[in-house]
């Protein structure tokens, strides 16, 4: 069990605040945050509520980052130092971890995520922390992967940012696995190994969503970005394996002006879909919040935000409790109504460790905004969550039986010291024991090993020919990044799909009998070699072979143009793929789509080689 921690951070004021006088009504004092009304200062005592005038709040974590000349501000660097360092130490012992950002548009929810290249934030510190070096588990026995995904809900629909261009409009359905939860189908995921390619793929979907915000300008206020890294590590120590899979949802929110209550329900009578995921997280945090206060007798209700809480927060919780008098029962989490809430639900009151990050403006001018963050904020504390370690169940077996092994010892031994008087019952029962361990102790070994072994396997040949496996639609994909082969084979009782990497040098094709073993075996007199020199990949034909190029005969050595198809000997035939140059390829037609005719034929046509 561990309640949601909250932080909040104070950002500097704008020009316009600045111009409109600069008058704060903002406080921070260590884990204290006050808000000044300061509409309410000429009034009389008398006249107005104290309470109403300066309102109080406490949270985990408080940052001034205001002015960057007081001692109390607080930089990137620090706000990660607590923050940030929290995600990666729940990653790593194998916790699910959440992180979102929330506050009115403008209240430096991105600049805190994300950041600025002078200030960078929490998400790519987080993913440089992933991967820095004296916790990186390459020494062979203990290694981790890590994948990442990047989604943008905009109007409740879920697109991906991490898509070719064609696919990048097309909007990705919700679905609930029975055990893992609920997942986007067919988002897809980047196995990353260093920590340039988890912020290239960062930037990648961050200027994906920008390119939407030019098309709709008030989609980067309206739209949450979830950016997750599925963070798995094996380690193998004193020949026990452990195996956890973490996955580190970071959320930067739409602003939560449009949550307005008031803003809300009028759009909603116009029969408008206003950010509907942003409302329903409202309703869920405050329902959860509710349902916590409720099982846990003894705490102590927070009272600044429970006491004159008109926000709708609180209209709506007690709807959902069943109305006035109907408050002892626990309320329904609305987590389905909205796909925010539906892909957060394990980060709000289930299996994950979650942090808010409440963002405010000082401002006198946002006072209304800035309360209704905070008292957000202060309900959010209140949830409790079931975070737990998500162990492979195969290593947990291991770790199982390794238990009753040692407890079976134990037994042993125990019965060794009290020998009784019967020494024939006891030899028996003694032997009956050391068979158990023995057995036991034999099927931990081979499960070890076929554990290391599936592990280490896998992470080789996604490491070693530098691929990434990604799901979909209905199959998946592989991308290499270097130039390859792809087998064509005639043979229709042939089933799977060959691959062959052309790594630095030549790569021999051809039979097994032939003077100098070959790279790629193929039968008959097909042969020929492919030298990959610095990326510029040739074919030389070998005397005996008819070697066609896309159905045109070659007798001299030719550069090999993606997607080219190799025919040799008449039999065996292979696709050319280079993807560095399709890369490219495929900017050239993006950019001359919609005038020019670049047919495929242009791209694949075969180059005589020159040298
Ligand atoms: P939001 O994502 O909440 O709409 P932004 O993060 O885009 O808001 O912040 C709005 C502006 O305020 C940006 O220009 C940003 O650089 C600036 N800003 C926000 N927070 C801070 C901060 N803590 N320090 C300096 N500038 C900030
Ligand atoms: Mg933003």
């Amino acid at each position: 069990m561990a309640n949601v921690k909250v932080a909040v951070r104070v950002r500097p004021l704008n020009a316009r605040e600045s111009a409109d006088g600069g008058k704060l009504a903002v406080q921070v004092d260590d884990k204290l945050v006050r808000i000044r009304n300061v509409k309410l200062d000429g009034r009389s005592e008398g006249a107005v509520d104290s309470r109403e005038k300066l309102l109080e709040f406490c949270f985990d974590y408080c940052y001034w980052s205001v002015e960057s000349a007081d001692p109390h501000y607080a930089s990137q660097e620090e706000v990660f130092q607590d923050l940030g360092v929290s995600v990666l130490a729940g990653a790593s012992e194998g916790y699910n971890v959440c992180l979102f950002a929330y506050g009115q548009t403008g209240s430096g929810k991105t600049y805190t995520m994300m950041g600025t290249p002078e200030s960078i934030g929490l998400t790519p510190r987080i993913c440089q922390g992933l991967f820095c070096p004296e916790d990186s588990f390459s020494d062979g026995q203990n290694s981790s992967r890590v994948e990442i995904s990047f989604l943008e809900i905009y109007n409740e629909r879920v697109r991906d940012l991490l898509r070719g261009e064609q696919k990048k409009r097309t909007s990705l359905r919700v679905r609930e696995h029975p055990e893992k939860g609920p997942y986007v189908e067919d988002l897809s995921q980047h196995m990353v190994t260093d920590c340039k390619q988890a912020i290239d793929l960062l930037e990648e979907g961050i200027a994906n969503r920008m390119t939407a915000a030019t098309h709709n300008h008030d989609t980067s206020s309206r739209s949450h970005a979830i950016f997750t890294i599925q963070y798995t590590q094996a380690i193998l120590e004193n020949n026990l394996p452990s195996e956890t899979v973490s996955k580190i949802n970071l959320v930067d929110l739409a602003g939560s002006e449009r949550a307005d209550p008031q803003y809300c329900r009028d759009r909603l009578t116009e029969g408008s879909n206003i950010n509907k995921s942003l409302v329903t997280l409202g309703i869920v945090i405050s329902a959860l919040a509710q349902n916590s206060q409720m099982s846990s007798s003894c705490q102590s209700i927070n009272s600044v935000a429970s006491e004159g809480d008109s926000s709708t927060l609180g209209s709506h919780s007690s709807s959902l409790s069943g109305g006035a008098g109907g408050g002892r029962r626990l309320c329904f989490i609305p987590y389905r109504d909205s796909v925010l809430t539906w892909l957060l639900k394990d980060s709000l009151g289930g299996n994950s460790k979650t942090i808010m990050i409440a963002t405010v403006s000082p401002s006198a001018n946002s006072y209304n905004e800035t309360l209704s963050t905070l008292r957000y904020a202060a309900h959010a504390r209140n949830i409790v969550n079931k975070p737990r370690v998500n162990e492979d169940p195969n290593v947990r077996l291991i770790r199982e039986l390794r238990e009753e092994i040692d407890r079976l010892k134990s037994m042993l031994l125990s019965f060794e010291l009290q020998r009784n008087p019967s020494p024939s019952l006891s030899d028996e029962r003694d032997g009956n024991l050391s068979e158990m361990v023995l057995q036991n102790e034999l099927k931990v070994e081979q499960l070890t090993k076929d554990w290391s072994e599936s592990w280490r396997d896998k992470k080789e040949l996604l490491e070693r020919y530098s691929v990434d496996i990604n799901r979909d639609r209905a199959g998946f994909l592989i991308n290499s990044l270097q130039p390859h082969l792809v087998s064509l084979d005639r043979d229709v009782l042939s089933t799977g799909i060959v691959f062959y990497h052309l790594r630095e040098g030549i790569t021999r094709i051809g039979p097994h009998e032939q003077c100098e073993e070959p790279h790629i075996v193929v039968q008959g007199s097909s042969r020929c070699e492919i030298e990959n020199h610095g990326g510029v990949v040739t074919l030389r034909p070998l005397p005996g072979c008819v070697c066609l190029l896309n159905d045109r005969e070659v007798t001299e050595p030719c550069r090999l143009a993606q997607g080219t198809v190799i025919t040799l000997g008449g039999a065996h035939k292979f696709r050319f793929n280079h993807p560095a140059e399709a890369a490219v390829l495929r900017e050239r037609r993006r950019v001359s789509e919609g005038g020019s005719t670049c047919s495929y034929v242009d791209f694949c046509s075969v180059t005589p080689d020159d040298e």
